[in-house]
């Protein structure tokens, strides 16, 4: 399982970090994990042909997990002339909450017959679902977006890769992340208890209980930024938008 880094930011640019998304490669298949606004700004960087990505899954409906959706579509009909199908997994009301972002910033966008199929599908809690080689658990966690927030658990033949999307701390992200291969967790602020984000301090605390092979910070606000050098626990890989990991 090949795992890229496309964008490792929160929603504020911190760090001059683009938002929130990340591209995994594993046997044979290609998806994405949230897919903020900058998304495909990162896909170009990096060289990354978006018509090679079959299922987008997000995590939680905040615009610098799923906006990215919006400047897809419109690439994907236009400039890329994708025709194979692509699936949106994510919360429930995922399909109306992207139908009103796209016609709020391109009008017409979401009405367009498109020259490619596009499904959605949506997650039930602690329920796995099943893409192809893909099975991804989601497991609720606490982040006000409209709708339900989740940690996503993937497993891909023997590899499990998890993600804690945004939230506080919550018992769920246990069983989400535990034994993981790679745990992508998100790291809001150094030390305190953030209103429904982490710390690093809240995570420290909680790496025995979840077992987890690795760890990737992410989602560091500039707080969090400035003192990154101080997490030296040799599980912790800090997050960087273009980083490759091999799990
Ligand atoms: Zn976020
Ligand atoms: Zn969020």
């Amino acid at each position: 399982m090949k795992l890229t880094v496309v964008g490792c930011g929160d929603a504020f640019g911190s760090g001059g970090r683009l938002q929130t998304c990340y591209h995994v490669a594993s046997a044979g298949t290609h998806f994405l994990i949230d897919c903020g606004a900058t998304a495909l700004i990162g896909l170009q960087r990096l060289g990354i042909d978006p018509n090679s990505i079959e299922t987008i899954f997000i995590s939680h409906l905040h615009g610098d997990h799923y906006a990215g959706l919006v400047w897809w579509l419109i690439h994907a009909q236009h400039v890329a002339k994708r025709t194979t199908p692509l699936t949106v997994v994510g919360p429930a009301s995922i399909e109306a909450r992207f139908q009103i972002a796209a016609e709020a910033l391109f009008p017409g966008s979401a009405t367009v017959q498109r020259r490619f199929d596009l499904r959605f599908a949506e997650f039930m809690p602690e329920t796995p679902l099943t893409m192809g080689p893909v099975s991804v658990t989601p497991y609720e966690v606490r982040h006000a977006s409209g709708a339900p927030p989740y940690a996503l658990r993937f497993q891909v033949g023997s590899k499990v890769l998890a993600f804690t999307g945004d939230t506080e701390w919550v018992e769920s992200l246990v069983p989400a992340g535990s034994g993981a291969d790679l745990f992508i967790m998100e790291c809001y602020q150094f030390d305190g208890e953030p209103r429904f984000h982490m710390s690093w301090r809240t995570i420290a605390a909680q790496l025995e209980r979840i077992g987890a092979k690795r760890v990737m910070l992410t989602h560091m606000a500039s707080g969090m930024l400035d003192r990154r050098g101080e997490v030296t626990d040799p599980r912790c890989v800090l997050a960087e938008d273009g980083l490759v990991l091999g799990i």
